[in-house]
This record gives C-alpha cells, sequence and structure tokens, in this order.
C-alpha cells in the first residue's frame, strides 16, 4: 500500500539537475555508486546500485549525450587490485540496459582520453575503479582535474557516496558545471523533502544496533515527529535508562544519560514513545540455541535481548496504523539469525501495510525489507547507509554541497 500514497516533495533540491541541462550531443561524467556486493568467485550478488541508476543513463541515451560512467568498487587502497575490477559491472550493466558498454582499463590518461574523444551521441563508456588511484580518497586536485578533462558537464548520482569528500564527488565539481542525477534527487527528495515537512502523523521507527548511531537522527526530528518507535539493541539502553534491569542485552552505558535526556524531552514535547515490552531471549547468537519470549521486565541474567516478542509487534503495528508518513531504519532484532528476524519481519509487513508514505534508510534496514518480501510495497527505500544516516540527522553531504546552485 505504501507505494501508492502520493508524494507532495518536489522542489527541494536547490541545485543544478540533470533535466536542467541541454546534454544533446554533450559529453557527461556521470559519478555512479556500482559498489555492488561480490562473492568470492566476483559475482555480483545483488545489482540494486546498478538498476537504481538505470533512468539517469537511460534519460541520457535518449538525449542524446555521450555517456561517461565512473564508480568506486570495495576498498582497494588507491592501488590496481584486480579483485576489485569494475569489467564484472560493466557486464551486467550491459545486459540491465541492452546496449553496448565500452569498458576502460583506467580511469585517466591519453588512453582514456583518446576513446572518449571518439564517442558518438547515446554511447556508454565505463571507467575503471577510482579508487585504483590513491589521489580518488585525497580529493586531490590534479587528479579531479584529469577527470573533468574527459566531460562538459558532471552528474553525481551516486547517493551512497555523497557524504565522502573524494575527487569523484566534490573536487571534481570545481571544473565542470555539476548537476544531480535523478537517483540523487529521489533520494533528496524523501529523505529530506519528506522527512522535514512530513505529512502528519509522522511515525518514526529506530532500531539497529547502538543508541550511538541512531541518536543524531532523533534529535533531527524531535521538532516534526509525532511517535518513536524503538526497537533492536538501542532500546536495551533505553530502558536501562528507565530503570530495568535487562540481563545481558546490548547496552551502551555511557549513552544512558543521553538517551534518558532524550526520551524526557520527546515525552514532554507530548511525542509518544513507544520501547517494547516483550522480547525474545537466548544466551547467545546461535542457531539452534534455546530461546524464550519474557517481558522485558524478566530478562534473567546472562540471557540477551535479541528481537522484539509479539506483544511488542502488536503494540508497534497499533501505533503506526494512523501514520500518513513512516520513517523506518534499523532492525527490530538480530534478523539475521531466524530465531530472531519475526519481529523485524512483522514491522516490515506493518510498514508496508499502512497507508502511508513509508521510507526505509538504506543498509541493513534495505536488506530486512527485502528478505521479508515486501520491498515493492514501499514508497521509498534509500540505495545509502551512511549517506542516508548523514542527510537523517540534517547535516550537509559534501557531494550534494559542491553542485552547481540552481
Ligand atoms: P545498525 O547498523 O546500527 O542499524 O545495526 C544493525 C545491526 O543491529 C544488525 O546487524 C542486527 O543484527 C543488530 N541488532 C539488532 N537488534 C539487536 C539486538 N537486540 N542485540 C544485538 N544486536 C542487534
Amino acid at each position: 500500500m505504501g507505494n501508492n500514497y502520493s508524494i507532495p516533495i518536489k522542489g527541494v533540491l536547490n541545485k543544478l539537475s540533470l533535466r536542467d541541462l541541454n546534454i544533446k550531443g554533450k559529453r557527461l561524467f556521470i559519478r555512479v555508486d556500482f559498489n555492488v556486493p561480490l562473492d568470492e568467485n566476483l559475482n555480483i550478488t545483488d545489482d540494486k546500485r546498478i538498476r537504481s541508476t538505470l533512468p539517469t543513463i537511460n534519460y541520457a541515451v535518449d538525449e542524446g549525450a555521450k555517456i561517461i560512467l565512473a564508480s568506486h568498487l570495495g576498498r582497494p587502497k588507491g592501488a590496481v587490485d584486480k579483485r576489485y575490477s569494475i569489467g564484472s559491472v560493466a557486464k551486467r550493466l550491459q545486459r540491465l540496459i541492452k546496449k553496448e558498454v565500452i569498458f576502460l582499463p583506467d580511469c585517466i590518461g591519453p588512453e582514456v582520453e583518446e576513446a572518449v574523444s571518439k564517442m558518438s551521441e547515446g554511447d556508454i563508456i565505463l571507467l575503471e575503479n577510482l579508487r585504483f588511484h590513491k589521489e580518488e580518497e585525497e580529493n586531490d586536485e590534479e587528479f579531479s582535474k584529469s577527470l573533468a578533462k574527459l566531460a562538459d558537464y558532471y552528474i553525481n548520482d551516486a547517493f551512497g557516496a555523497a557524504h565522502r569528500t573524494h575527487a569523484s564527488i566534490v573536487g571534481i565539481t570545481k571544473f565542470l558545471p555539476a548537476a544531480a542525477g535523478f537517483l540523487l534527487q529521489r533520494e533528496i527528495e524523501y529523505l529530506k523533502g519528506a522527512v522535514d515537512s512530513p505529512v502528519r502523523p509522522f511515525v518514526a521507527i529506530l532500531g539497529g544496533a547502538k543508541v550511538s548511531g541512531k541518536i543524531g537522527v532523533l534529535i533531527n526530528i524531535e521538532n516534526k515527529v509525532d511517535k518513536v518507535i524503538i526497537g533492536g539493541g538501542m532500546a536495551y539502553t533505553f530502558l536501562k535508562a528507565m530503570g530495568y534491569v535487562v540481563g545481558d542485552s546490548l547496552v551502551e552505558d555511557d549513552m544512558i544519560g543521553i538517551a534518558k535526556n532524550i526520551m524526557e524531552k520527546l515525552i514532554s514535547k507530548g511525542i509518544k514513545f513507544y520501547l517494547p515490552v516483550d522480547c525474545v531471549i537466548a544466551q547467545s547468537v546461535e542457531y539452534g540455541v534455546e530461546t524464550k519470549i519474557v517481558p522485558v521486565q524478566e530478562i534473567p541474567n546472562n540471557w540477551k535481548a535479541l528481537d522484539i516478542g509479539p506483544a511488542s509487534v502488536k503494540l508497534f503495528t497499533a501505533a503506526i496504523a494512523n501514520a500518513k508518513t513512516i520513517l523506518w531504519n534499523g532492525p527490530m532484532g538480530v534478523f539475521e539469525v531466524d530465531a530472531f528476524s519475526r519481529g523485524t519481519f512483522a514491522v516490515a509487513h506493518a510498514v508496508a501495510d499502512a497507508y502511508a508514505l513509508t521510507i526505509v534508510g538504506g543498509g541493513d534496514t534495505d536488506l530486512a525489507v527485502s528478505r521479508s518480501g515486501v520491498s515493492e510495497s514501499m514508497s521509498f527505500i534509500s540505495t545509502g547507509g551512511g549517506a542516508a544516516l548523514q542527510l537523517l540527522e540534517g547535516k550537509e553531504l559534501p557531494g550534494l554541497a559542491a553542485l552547481t546552485d540552481k
């Protein structure tokens, strides 16, 4: 249901966007995030990141631009390492886009410049891994210039890397008119537009391992949110702050005071604050271990709370029933292990069924939603982990700030 909800969030981007440019016959340097997961035989295990840039690439092809794609892959530490070659991505892209993709063995230099000079309208070149040059991560000026030399316009469609101050994200924008691609634009519209001016009631569901990873998001939304639901490992720091004994559950002792303060502040503002009332416990996070469901008041010593229990699922489901906007970031439990995945999957279904604009953070939450089989029912799933969090914390993304103002 989520994706049927209408979306009043246009006009958030105050930067040049791809559609503002006349790109016919022009060379576009498009920074994409093709940092896809690979298995031990270097096969791509998930091509979502490639697929999510197709609208931008197809548009550029249709408009008659010459398309030069560049990305990083993995952490080759500034040197050529064939395990991180982007060659396999070129093949997958070619299959997805049903068009030839010319793969070049480097991202700068005379050979690359020559290939680019021979391009015709609609041609697609994919450059080799940017991080084979250490200058990429150093945001080096000369390296940025060498990249810029290849093109007439720079397009950033690499949301997952937009929080990095690297040459192909920031440095290059000094030398070319720089615009946002469609993926970057959509990410900003949802994670900034919809979250900064939400249709209310606005419910935030936060989970995952640590309070310290999500506290910035709570602070950023404290004046816009109507309900906050906390699950995952972070819930037990809040419960401990309330005086509960939480056994061996994950607790960040140095965050107890901060958790208590933010909880009291939110409640004093009239925001409804929900914590788990029951949980699935075990003595270790292993397959086949004995598990029990207990109220949060009854977690024994040496037992850990590893998922929310059925009563919490009911409580959380009821709490989101009338929401018009839902933001979800962080799993409700250790969903990677079957025995502790039910809470997360149940919440995924509840969010998917809500008649609301549903926005899901990237990384683990994306994976959890996809394992729940309800990805198609969400309004928007971010492709970025770190970048999404940074936006949700209200911080500036260097890659966005660097683009040309409108
Ligand atoms: P984050 O990156 O902070 O969103 O955390 C995601 C991780 O939190 C996942 O790998 C989960 O396994 C883990 N997690 C969720 N709930 C718990 C819990 N109750 N105890 C320990 N780890 C958890």
